[in-house]
């Protein structure tokens, strides 16, 4: 009776996604407060090969870089930020981000570097600019994917200009694309709670709009599993959704589990978040975002053998090598920082699926 009951609240569904509708906000809450897993997983699979996915799963070659963990906010959250004076604080040269990308670009060839800081409030946007114009004439085929939104915000507070005149200055020094980063979970609510000292979600979409409009491409992610409702995940989907409608920039979505060792929450009793609670949200995600191309399952946040159930829930991308990721490392990730390309592949095809290596913008560079 209750497999029965299960299946007839997601049957309306169904009919939905089976004759291509767009899903609304009861829809998604039906979804997230579903506990048939299983059956979330193959209708968010049907939604993507619906939407003209194949058995490709992607990944790039990249590296993660970091300029400085100075920050003025102090998110609830972040195990990563440091104050000036601490004693591993650190804010880097462009000579130094150089050295140390040119170092392993000689071990691994990446096609991308990965790249957001803290909010440090000594520097300005001609140091940011100087490191992009460094590593692009260092590496002048690497892609630079840099700065989040909150970044970028940060940024033109400082200098007092706006977001289209930072952006502009970091096109012209080399900036390919923009993360995704410092969306949090867009309710005010939530963020008064987690992240009282960042901008609100009305500036981060600025940034992105901004950024779509001016040709740069960007990510868009949530952070989930602390103190927000499903309401409240459903909403910034939604939100995220609204945007590619006017913008249609963002490239993927990537649902970034909140880790919580070494933060405030850790002390106050919570947890990682489950298995389950991650699939669920690869899946809403893809039903929900039917205007983003892709949906990641970030491995170095799930770890691989989860990562691989998720490619059949409805995400096609792992991210890539990440060479050197420190801030879930920071925040108690397990998974490493580093695959080598043979282990995502073999990852990927005993999943069951195609490894598709790609740059940044999803051209394909090699089929495996
Ligand atoms: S999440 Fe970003 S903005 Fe917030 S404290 Fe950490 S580094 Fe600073």
């Amino acid at each position: 009776m209750a497999v029965l009951d299960r299946l007839e609240t997601l049957a309306p569904i169904r009919e939905k996604v089976e004759a291509g509708e767009r899903l609304d906000f009861d829809d998604g809450l039906t979804l997230m407060e579903s506990d048939d897993l299983l059956a979330l997983g193959e209708l968010a699979d049907l939604a993507r090969r619906q939407r003209g996915g194949g058995d490709e799963v992607y990944f790039v070659q990249n590296l993660n870089l970091y300029q400085t963990n100075v920050c003025r906010v102090k998110c609830k959250f972040c195990a990563f930020a440091r104050t000036n004076k601490q004693e591993d604080a650190f804010t880097g040269t462009a000579e130094e981000l150089v050295a140390e990308a040119v170092e392993q670009y000689e071990i691994s060839k990446f096609t991308e570097i990965h790249c957001v800081n803290g909010e440090n409030p000594h520097v300005d946007l001609a140091y940011y600019a100087e490191g992009l114009r460094a590593l692009k004439q260092a590496l002048p085929d690497v892609h630079l994917k840099f700065y989040t939104a909150s970044e970028i915000h940060h940024i033109s507070k400082l200098e007092g200009c706006s977001h289209a005149e930072v952006l502009q200055v970091l096109m012209d020094a080399g900036l390919g694309s923009m993360p995704g980063g410092g969306a949090e979970i867009f309710a005010p609510r939530v963020r008064a709670l987690i992240a009282p000292g960042k901008e609100p979600a009305e500036e981060w979409f600025d940034v992105h709009d901004t950024a779509h409009r001016m040709g740069i491409t960007t990510q868009c992610t949530m952070l989930y599993g602390h103190v927000e409702t499903y309401e409240e995940r459903i909403d910034h989907m939604l939100r995220l959704r609204e945007q590619q409608d006017k913008t249609g920039g963002f490239l993927s979505f990537i649902p970034l589990a909140f880790h919580p060792e070494n933060t405030v929450f850790e002390r106050r009793g919570f947890r990682f978040t489950t298995g389950a609670d991650d699939l669920k949200v690869i899946a809403v995600a893809r039903l929900l975002l039917d205007n983003v191309p892709h949906v990641k399952a970030y491995w170095i946040m799930m770890g691989l053998p989860l990562a691989q159930i998720a490619l059949h829930m409805g995400a096609d991308d792992v991210q890539g090598t990440v060479v050197r990721e420190k801030i879930f490392q920071a925040a108690g990730a397990t998974s490493g920082t580093e695959q080598k390309i043979p282990e995502l592949v073999r990852f990927i095809r005993e999943a069951g699926r195609v490894p598709v290596q790609r740059d940044t913008l999803y051209n394909e560079l090699r089929r495996w």
